[in-house]
């Protein structure tokens, strides 16, 4: 047998992508395909006479398909060609998440930046008027694959400007039209960010209305849920029902209890979404392996308070009544010492690092008054990191065959949460190799074959004849990350090489 060979990984163990036990053998590339993968002929010399081929020792490594971040904030950073999530063994991003999406461009396209602000990082000039333009410039990314979802956040916003009330049938129509064109353009699916405004002001009824045109076009409709915390259970419930009523697969983001008085609560919501599994719901949810949660200060806010967008909100807290009203339905999902400030507009040095309580005990303040006080000095533009998860909780999670891993990671002015750096190599090192909660193969799986399969990414995420050339080969023994809360802006190691299309784009831990 010969093969029209280009590259020739050989000397590692495979790891499929699918879930299957690894094995030893050869992979060989050739363009941008995958063409060949498993125990090649005996006697076929190591070095392949056609000079043409090129030969790669990967004794002692890991060889896997690239990594698919399936829930990814990158956006805009996709385009910039940032290399974070690339160093990790990432080759396929899914971007569009939590009612985010950077299109369709709205009349006036400030009120799509300032409702983004603070998830996307970005200047003040991005927006696309439609999915094709979007797909178009992210499909000359040097760093990634793209898939994008169609943020209803986003959608809302075109359609009815930043307002949480709830929409005229008439509304709902244009926004299930523009949906439906985003889907046939080559969005894979839809997403919600209900705990967002304007996203916080949509029905169940007016996401199934929308869902049943994902339904009809075959896409995922992922979501950021209502609550995390104390009816976790009930939003758990209500995004199920959405999801059968409409027939439409269900993604569950970035699954968790938060707060530990909820704790108990996480049990309940993988037992609800098991037994709709059970019934035949396509349901999953996916998870990232850290105990903290990264968001916008204004989170903590009642969503009504970001009624109309952040200028609103300013105006709002300007004024003592509606200020008082606002501070007294202030909920965070950790306590205030848990909740440490990442970025901030105008003043980094004196705020970020700090947690809420620090800097009230420093200006005598209680915590819900620091909350406003800081929103108005730093004009809303605020990002948190939030300690408010379980270790028992999180193993649940992550080894649940329903879940997914993600990075959930969101690019900041200041201090970004470590996940955006180390969730790969956090999964193969600590999850994997020290905490022992899942096999190699099922951790590669739940990065690879699983979510492509959850995003319809049909030539991604396995090695395998015909499979795009999308490849991470790292050594098991030494994957790590050293990303913390306080220095989380630190390379990867032990993620040797990686290949996207066939081309080398990571070489001896290093972006080519
Ligand atoms: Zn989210």
């Amino acid at each position: 047998m010969k093969h029209p060979a280009h590259t020739i990984l050989t000397g590692g163990t495979i790891i499929d992508g699918t879930g299957a036990p690894p094995f030893s053998g050869e992979v060989v590339i050739s363009s941008d395909r995958i063409v060949f993968a498993g125990i090649p002929e005996r006697n076929r010399p190591i070095t392949a006479p056609d000079s043409g081929c090129e030969v790669i020792d990967c004794t002692g490594c890991v060889i896997a398909p690239g990594f698919i971040d399936a829930h990814s904030h990158s956006d805009l950073q996709i385009l910039e060609n940032r290399n974070e999530k690339l160093l990790q063994g990432v080759t396929t991003e899914v971007v569009g998440n939590c009612g985010f999406s950077a299109y369709p461009l709205p009349e006036d396209p400030q009120v799509l930046r300032d409702f983004a602000n603070g998830i996307f990082c970005g200047d003040n000039s991005w927006g696309w008027s439609s999915a094709s333009d979007y797909l178009a410039s992210a499909s000359r990314s040097k760093v990634a694959t793209v898939a994008s979802l169609v943020g209803h956040g986003s959608l809302r916003i075109k359609v009815a400007g930043n307002t949480c009330r709830s929409l005229t049938s008439r509304e709902l129509d244009t926004m299930s039209g523009l949906l439906d064109e985003a889907l046939q353009q080559g969005a894979v699916g839809f997403s919600s960010g209900l705990m967002y405004a304007p996203g916080s002001g949509a029905s169940a009824e007016e996401l199934a209305t929308l869902c049943r045109v994902v339904a009809r076009r075959g896409g995922v409709y992922a979501t950021h849920m209502r609550n995390y915390s104390d009816t976790l259970v009930e939003a758990v419930e209500e995004q199920i029902s959405i999801a059968e009523e409409s027939v439409c697969r269900l993604q569950i983001s970035h699954l968790q209890a938060a707060g530990q008085d909820n704790w108990p609560l996480q049990q309940y919501a993988i037992a609800a979404i098991e037994q709709a599994s059970a019934r035949g719901a396509d349901v999953a949810f996916d998870a990232y392996p850290w105990l903290a949660g990264s968001t916008v200060l204004t989170q903590v806010l009642p969503q009504t308070a970001l009624d109309g967008g952040i200028s609103q909100l300013l105006s709002r807290l300007a004024d003592p009544v509606q200020r008082e009203s606002i501070r007294t339905e202030i909920k965070p999902e950790a306590r205030w010492d848990g909740v440490v400030i990442t970025s901030a507009a105008t003043d980094p040095a004196s705020l970020v690092g700090r947690s809420i309580q620090d800097i009230a005990d420093e200006r005598g303040s209680e915590p819900d008054n620091v909350v406003l006080d800081i929103l108005l000095e730093q004009q809303g533009n605020v990002n948190i990191v939030e300690h408010c998860q379980s270790m028992e909780n999180l193993h649940a999670l992550l080894t649940h065959p329903l879940a997914i891993v993600i990075t959930d990671g969101v690019y900041t002015t200041g201090r970004s949460h470590p996940r955006l750096y180390g969730t790969f190599p956090r999964l193969l090192g600590d999850v994997v190799r020290e905490l022992k909660w899942l096999s190699l193969e099922e951790a590669v799986h739940k990065v690879t074959g699983k979510p492509a399969a959850a995003f319809h990414l049909h030539d991604r995420g396995r090695i395998a004849g015909g499979y795009a050339a999308d490849i991470t080969v790292f050594d098991p023994e030494t994957v790590r990350t050293d990303a913390s809360y306080e220095i989380p802006a630190v390379a990867p190691a032990g993620i040797r090489s990686v290949w996207r299309n066939g081309k080398v784009v990571v070489n001896a831990g290093v972006m080519v």
